[in-house]
């Protein structure tokens, strides 16, 4: 850890038992993190699962979160929210009361065995992409150019925001 801050932005996504007060309780987790700040929370969008059939629709939102933390231990950090959760990993897709990734941590990029960031799937998602452009519009994925630039591609994907 160091005194200066970073910004990452993280997927929030909950699929079983009431999606929407999980991720409702899930953003109040978030705003507790240790040494990091709750800076904005995405409207929460209702979308299809994806690459799962017979599962129920998921609620998904994106957080921007200032933090001290390096890019480990805001994982580290989003983990124990999830185990508090009640996340069971009982196989690869299986359905989650929450799941949480870490999607941009400045303009880093990290490849370590445990974490990967960008998260290596988050330009091909539209539940990742649209929340994230509400809340930073001009966002930019290291690598991959403006987040905006994959919209397109993801057209699609059913997916619906939420009213308040
Ligand atoms: P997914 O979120 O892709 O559906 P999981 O949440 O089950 O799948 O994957 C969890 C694993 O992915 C963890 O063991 C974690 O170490 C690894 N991982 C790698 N990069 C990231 C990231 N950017 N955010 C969250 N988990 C990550
Ligand atoms: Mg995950």
């Amino acid at each position: 850890m160091s005194d200066v801050s970073h910004l990452a932005f993280v997927a929030l996504g909950a699929n079983l038992a009431d999606p929407l007060a999980q991720l409702r309780a899930a953003a109040a987790a978030l705003a507790e993190l240790p040494e990091s700040r709750l800076l904005q929370l995405s409207s929460l969008y209702r979308t299809a699962p994806v690459g799962i059939r017979g599962q129920p629709d998921f609620i998904n939102a994106v957080a921007a979160i200032e933090t001290v933390l390096d890019p480990q231990q805001l994982l580290d950090a989003l983990f124990v929210v999830e185990r508090r959760f009640g996340r069971r990993r009982e196989f690869h897709h299986a359905p989650r009361t929450l799941d949480l990734d870490l999607l941009l941590y400045d303009q880093r990029v990290v490849d370590s065995p445990r974490l990967s960031v960008p998260h290596p799937r988050m330009h091909l998602r539209a539940f990742v992409l649209a929340p994230l452009l509400e809340i930073a519009p001009l966002c930019r994925i290291p690598g991959r150019g403006t987040a905006a630039a994959w919209l397109p591609a993801v057209r699609g994907q059913a997916i619906q925001r939420l009213a308040e």
